[in-house]
């Protein structure tokens, strides 16, 4: 069985609230932000919906290119694959500056994944199991049938729905579906089974 995993780049893999705040702190020093509770940023910032053009554009590169990434980022990507899943990233970004610095970010953090797909329409992606934080995207993709699953954070924590808090969880997660669907196959029916078969345990 190869479980197709949809993973969501911000917020899941990368601390993008985060360096945007540092960003912004050194070009408006003197300004206040508010702790981030929701999805829409503008309310936080004393920029206001100035924020938008602020990331998307005029300090993307610093913002997309150099943020840190969650701690044990790279080995969840690793594990996923190692338990045999396809990895597609699936990531709305603001603009063609934010995807080409997400596309270099990836690359000098070493992420391994099969596809990368930039897109808002995240259920278009057939994938068996999604991850991400945003409220809009994981309902969106609830409404459309997918199994969809929330990454804590502040801005999802009143939601209802499939959640993990942690890398760890999500990987639990993946393995009990993987031995669900194992252990649910019916061999009695399998005509190649033979009693005087020779099996060597580890070799399969
Ligand atoms: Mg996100």
């Amino acid at each position: 069985m190869i479980l197709t995993a949809g993973i969501d780049i911000d917020e899941v893999l990368r601390r993008f609230v985060d360096r945007l705040i540092e960003v912004y702190k050194k070009d408006y020093p003197d300004h206040e932000i508010k702790e981030i509770t929701e999805w829409k940023l503008s309310p936080f910032f004393p920029i206001g919906k100035g924020i938008n053009n602020y990331y998307a554009y005029s300090r993307a590169p610093e913002i997309y290119g150099h943020a840190a990434c969650f701690e044990g980022a790279q080995e969840f990507l690793d594990n996923l694959k190692k338990l045999g899943c396809n990895v597609i990233l699936i990531s709305s970004q603001p603009s063609d500056i934010a995807k080409e610095f997400t596309i270099k970010w990836l690359s000098w953090l070493n992420f391994s994944y099969d596809a990368l797909v930039f897109t808002s329409q995240k259920y278009k992606i057939h994938c068996d199991i999604y991850l991400g934080d945003s409220p809009d995207n994981i309902e969106e993709l609830i409404k459309y049938g997918k199994r969809a699953v929330y990454f804590t954070r502040k801005w999802n924590e009143n939601k209802s729905g499939e959640r993990v808090s942690s890398f760890n969880e999500f990987i639990k997660l993946i393995e009990e579906i993987i031995k669900n669907y194992t252990d649910s196959i019916d061999y009695t029916n399998d005509t190649n089974y033979n009693d005087n078969d020779d099996f060597a345990i580890g070799a399969i």
